[in-house]
């Protein structure tokens, strides 16, 4: 895939203060902070710094968390994994295969037919709903 590169302060005059930390310096927004997490609502969810679609409705799932949770993204090739030792854990980070933007983490306790839970901070998507 051609990445998408920007410097900083590109990203930063693009998205707002909140979009920036957690996309773009890895931060984490809280549970239940937005509506998303819960939402059954047909459509797809692309990343909210290059526009690349990363997920559809059809493969999320309500994981309880607070956070957007998908079992699968629309495509193996729009994420790319990385290992993250931070918090004294070992998680697998996941970002957007082609701007590198931080989407959140992936862990072994999904539903099938995956089993994998993909846990999205909301600010780092942007939901477009199937026209009615
Ligand atoms: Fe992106």
């Amino acid at each position: 895939m051609q990445k998408i590169v920007k410097t900083e302060a590109e990203w930063r005059a693009q998205l707002t203060p909140e979009q920036y930390r957690v996309t773009r310096d890895r931060g984490t927004e809280p549970a239940f902070c937005g509506l998303m997490h819960d939402s059954k609502e047909p459509g797809s969810y692309f990343c909210i710094c290059c526009g690349l679609e990363l997920f559809n409705s059809n493969s999320k799932f309500h994981s309880g968390s607070g956070w957007p949770s998908f079992f699968q993204p629309v495509a193996a090739d729009r994420i790319q994994y990385l290992e993250d030792r931070s918090h004294d854990m070992v998680r697998k980070e996941i970002r957007c295969a082609r701007c590198d933007a931080h989407l959140g983490h992936v862990f072994e306790d999904g539903p099938p037919p995956t089993g994998k839970r993909y846990c999205l901070n909301e600010v780092s998507l942007k939901f477009v709903p199937v026209k009615k």
